[in-house]
């Protein structure tokens, strides 16, 4: 079995959901699995969707409204018989959808958001599926919330291993094309969670795992993973070949190309990754594997934006020690605050964070009970893997620098924004 993730860029309009089926035709379509995430950025319109909800807005309507027009323009380009059985199939999730938010009672903001937010990859996937049927590949469409099982933390599920080991042992057909969701899951009430954002990779290797999986292999609009996100590098180059170990590094440091709790399942039974461009599937792209790494460890630059610098110094000039970073920490847990970088002196400590779900004004009243709190919006975090000089100069050039910390292998800057 192997398995296969096409993301948001891939199938973002018609062209790209014809390109994922050439893609099938290079590589081979038998045994696999394939996942998919919700077409282009219809994450973010549901993120909307859920935004006008919560506010009551007028705009709720038309939000839907303009998630639905998205998908039905790929739907007439793609079928050109509007009584083809998916446009039944697609409107019936629609109007499950609009039922939920007329009718749901959960306050739970999280809890919502994951019931709303699914039904992008519920309605990719029953697009891709249908596409494929109408061009004569059988395919078998899972819903993956009666596979992967997980905790009730939603928006950032943590996997019940067992639950889904069994479930995808029973019920998984081999020798076909399956299709199904990533990103999502299900807790033990059945409720829709969901792994994180940007978490399609890690369904891929979930099922991998699972599946004891020859390989995984993601397909981005990159050649692969490069020294550097090509977005904001010119000259990055294409690494053939990284270790497990490389690879988790750059995506714990933010190299988006690849989720980062995409690799401790597939290190753990020595699954390869293969990073592939859908544009160019006859090209190798990168294999990341077992071993040392064949390439020479020339630097690789990872850049995370928006980040927050949090600055705490002590009201009474006493000591930042032990007790009050504990607590400190587990304040940034509570508010989900990915942390960063960490700085910190004799009276003052400092952390770069993530501050995803909006929560540092509520965070800071609590902390200004205790210090004295300052802050930077919107720094860029610089990671360098591999550093040399030249390569920090790269980084610094023109830059506002902030904080600056070296370990042996890699060196972190902290910048304002350009
Ligand atoms: P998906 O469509 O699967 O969600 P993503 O957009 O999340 O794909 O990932 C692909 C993007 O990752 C690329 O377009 C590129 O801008 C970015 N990226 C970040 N770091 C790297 C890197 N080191 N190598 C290649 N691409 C990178
Ligand atoms: N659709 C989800 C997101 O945009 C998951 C993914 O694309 O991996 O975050
Ligand atoms: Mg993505």
């Amino acid at each position: 079995m192997r398995v296969f993730k096409f993301g948001g860029a891939s199938v973002k309009d018609a062209a790209g959901v014809r390109n994922v089926f050439d893609v099938l035709q290079v590589a081979g379509y038998e045994n696999v699995i394939l996942v998919v995430s919700a077409m282009g950025k219809t994450t973010n319109a549901l993120e909307v969707v859920i935004k006008n909800y919560f506010a009551k807005s007028r705009e709720l309507q038309s939000s839907v409204q303009e998630v639905r027009k998205y998908h039905n323009e790929i739907l007439i380009d793609l079928f050109e018989d509007d009584k083809h059985a998916v446009f039944a199939a697609v409107n019936k999730l629609f109007s499950d959808l609009e039922n939920f938010l007329s009718e749901n009672k959960s306050p739970n903001y999280n809890f919502v958001y994951d019931q709303i937010v699914s039904y992008g990859e519920l309605i990719s996937t029953t697009i891709i599926s249908h596409y494929m049927t109408f061009r004569g590949i059988t395919t078998e469409w899972l819903d993956v919330r009666n596979f992967i099982k997980t905790d009730t933390n939603y928006r950032d599920a943590t996997v019940d291993w067992d639950a889904t080991q069994k479930n995808i042992t029973k019920n998984v057909k081999t020798k076909l094309l399956n299709i199904t969701q990533g990103f999502l899951g299900s807790d033990e009430n059945n409720f829709t969670t969901t792994l994180g954002r940007e978490g399609s990779d890690y369904t891929a290797a979930i099922f991998a795992y699972c599946l004891n999986a020859e390989s995984v292999t993601i397909w981005k609009d990159v050649p692969g993973v490069m020294n550097a996100d090509p977005r904001y590098f010119e000259n990055a180059v294409l690494l053939n070949q990284i270790s497990y170990r490389e690879a988790i590094e750059l995506a714990f440091y933010g190299a988006t190309v690849i989720h980062p709790k995409t690799l401790q399942p597939l290190q753990r039974k020595e699954i390869p990754l293969y990073v592939k461009s859908f544009i160019n599937p006859t090209l190798a792209g990168t294999s990341v594997s077992k071993g040392a790494d064949l390439e020479p460890h020339s630097p690789c630059f990872i850049v995370k934006k928006n980040q927050l610098l949090i600055s705490l110094s002590s009201i009474n000039f006493s000591f930042i020690m032990e007790e009050n970073i504990s607590e400190i920490f587990a304040l940034l847990h509570q508010f989900k605050m990915k942390v960063h970088l960490i700085q910190n002196s004799a009276i003052s400590f400092s952390v770069c964070v993530d501050d995803k779900f909006g929560n540092f004004k509520e965070l800071k009243s609590l902390l200004s009970k205790k210090f004295k709190v300052t802050h930077n919006d919107d720094v860029s975090l610089y990671t360098i893997r591999h550093f040399t000089d030249a390569a920090s100069k790269i980084v610094e050039n023109g830059k506002d620098v902030l904080i600056k910390q070296v370990s042996r292998e890699t060196m972190q800057i902290v910048t304002k924004a350009e």
